[in-house]
């Protein structure tokens, strides 16, 4: 089989090594360049988009911001797995929220803002404090405002003014404030023929809105909680392919925050930790193969690389330590790679992120720090 990924960064290439030993060969569309290029070494092939389309057996994606004009064309071939829609309200938070309503699942209250009437109505139905987020073009915590007092309101409406004059059908979610005690998320394949296979879920800690450390849990009330969302949101969407949900929780109930069309973030631990990795079962699924199992192997966290390039050596010497590097240039905050930590059991996992986090800077990685230093009795 051959697959071409819209979308050319470490998902294609996570996707393309996944694939390798089921034949399946990936090429991947650069939505910048405009370039069909190989997944890994990013040299191009020297092929037009169109003639790719037509040489494939399957076209997927790996992010949800990719032109509409391109997801058209790729629609057209009937190849575009999942669908051009499911992908566009992934990339859309206004299709986002009507797509939760229509499954009837749990979210945070939210208005629709387009004009200074709407934000007004906005802060007087929802109150403060608020989350302010640009319907397109906002992922990692980007294009997002917080509103937490009356005396903002004149300061934060020239930036949502400026958000909204950008033209392109830009419009703003406010959303109301969540306490949560807890970011979680699961993942998921869902098979041409319906059938799903999800994983166990993932616990999440941020760092400045972006993805820091996730750690697979065994929670099965609040799991079977998410699956039953997790069926009614991709059973919306007739979904194909790995879908992510993530979640807010709150008095053991899970709200949730965001959908991603695709393999995600804080699935990356399945790459050591489950029995098949998320990479590889969304290419089952898309190439209309039997699902993989979802089974936890070892209990597992994964650490993201933001911004370095370079980690001491020792790291490979801990036993159970992966390491797994995106192949791109340094830049300040980027994700660059991540670290997959697995152990026989919980504990001894605690006390294997505690050794790593000795090895790496506390600037660099304050989240897994943070998560260590809580861990006493291990004697970090
Ligand atoms: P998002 O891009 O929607 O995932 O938001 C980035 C981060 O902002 C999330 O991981 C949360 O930590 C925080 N956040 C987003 N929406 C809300 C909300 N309605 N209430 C509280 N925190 C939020």
């Amino acid at each position: 089989m051959h697959v071409l990924v819209l979308g050319s960064g470490q998902l294609a290439r996570m996707m393309s090594l996944a694939g390798a030993p089921l034949n399946i060969r990936i090429s991947a569309l650069d939505v910048d360049t405009g370039n069909i290029v190989h997944p890994l070494t990013q040299q191009s092939l020297k092929c037009e988009l169109e003639d790719a389309i037509a040489q494939v057996d399957v076209i997927t994606a790996e992010f949800e911001h990719i032109p509409h004009d391109i997801l058209e064309i790729c629609e057209k071939s009937g190849k575009l797995i999942p669908s051009a829609s499911a992908i566009k309200a992934g990339g859309d938070r206004r299709v986002e929220k009507n797509l939760l309503e229509k499954a009837n699942v749990p979210n945070a209250q939210h208005c629709i803002i387009e004009t200074r009437e709407d934000f007004d109505r906005a802060i007087s139905h929802l109150g403060l404090p608020l989350v302010l987020k640009s319907a397109l073009g906002g992922y990692d915590g980007k294009g997002q405002w917080r509103l937490t007092k009356d005396d903002q309101i004149e300061t934060v409406w020239p930036e949502i003014a400026q958000c909204l004059a950008s033209g392109n059908h830009q419009a703003i979610v406010a959303e109301q404030f969540v306490s949560f005690e807890r970011e979680v998320s699961i993942v998921g394949t869902r098979g041409k023929d319906g059938n799903i296979a999800l994983y166990p879920l993932a616990e999440n800690t941020h760092t400045h809105g972006v993805l820091a450390l996730s750690t697979a849990i065994d929670e099965p009330l609040l799991q079977q909680q998410a699956e039953a969302i997790f069926a009614a949101t991709a059973k919306e969407l007739d979904y194909v392919g790995v879908l992510a949900l993530e979640f807010f929780e709150l008095d053991g109930t899970l709200l949730v925050n965001e959908i991603a069309p695709r393999v995600h973030n804080s699935g990356h631990w399945t790459q050591q930790g489950a029995e098949t990795c998320q990479f590889e079962n969304h290419l089952r699924a898309v190439c209309g193969l039997p699902l993989g199992s979802t089974s936890l192997t070892r209990p597992t966290s994964m650490i993201n690389i933001l911004g370095e390039d370079v980690l001491p050596n020792e790291i490979l010497t801990i036993e159970g330590c992966h390491i797994h590097w995106y192949g791109k240039e340094k830049r300040a905050g980027r994700k660059m790679g991540h670290i997959n930590v697995s152990s026989d059991d919980n504990n001894s996992l605690k006390q294997t992120l505690s050794r790593v986090a000795n090895l790496l800077d506390i600037d660099a990685f304050p989240a897994l720090h943070q998560y260590t230093s809580t861990l006493s009795e291990y004697g970090n």
